[in-house]
């Protein structure tokens, strides 16, 4: 998927520009989950979801790199934020292991408690933007989610 972002970016919308509601973004997205999960299940839904965030990741991160973690995810929270994903907040990070909460999830915030955790793209994003860093195999999860009643968004990652 080389060069997919300089396609995507390119718009020609004189009229409409470049913004959209937030809740026509949580539409395509989560209508597009749901069906998902109708049509593979929990599992295969979770994979796709994030292996497609880690795609993404691996591109964005190629973009954002620096040779220490601490400054590297600096920068991806700063990016984060600039482009209004969310507020990225580091909670644990061990040799191995990063704890991370997304503050105001382009997602999930604000969302009532439906009892599933659906932000499996963002934890992909943070697992690729990870692997182009540590240049190995980094596990996610989403650990809490607003949709599940837990009052935020946190991925775990472990490598
Ligand atoms: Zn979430």
């Amino acid at each position: 998927m080389d060069g997919l972002i300089e396609y995507i970016s390119k718009v020609r919308r004189p009229t409409l520009g470049e913004e959209v509601p937030l809740l026509i973004f949580r539409a395509f997205r989560l209508f597009t989950e749901m069906y998902l999960e109708d049509t593979l299940g929990n599992r295969g839904t979770v994979a796709l979801l994030q292996n497609a965030g880690r795609q993404l990741g691996h591109e964005l991160a190629k973009r954002l790199n620096s040779t220490d973690l601490k400054t590297f995810l600096d920068n991806v929270a700063h990016f984060v934020k600039s482009e209004k994903v969310g507020i990225l907040i580091p909670e644990e990070l061990q040799k191995d292991k990063l704890i991370v909460s997304l503050d105001e999830c382009i997602t999930c915030a604000g969302m009532p408690n439906i009892g599933k955790r659906i932000c499996h793209f963002e934890a992909g994003l943070i697992g690729g933007i990870l692997e182009e860093h540590l240049k190995k195999r980094v596990k996610v999860s989403e650990t809490k989610c607003n949709a599940m009643g837990e009052g935020i968004c946190q991925i775990t990652a472990e490598w």
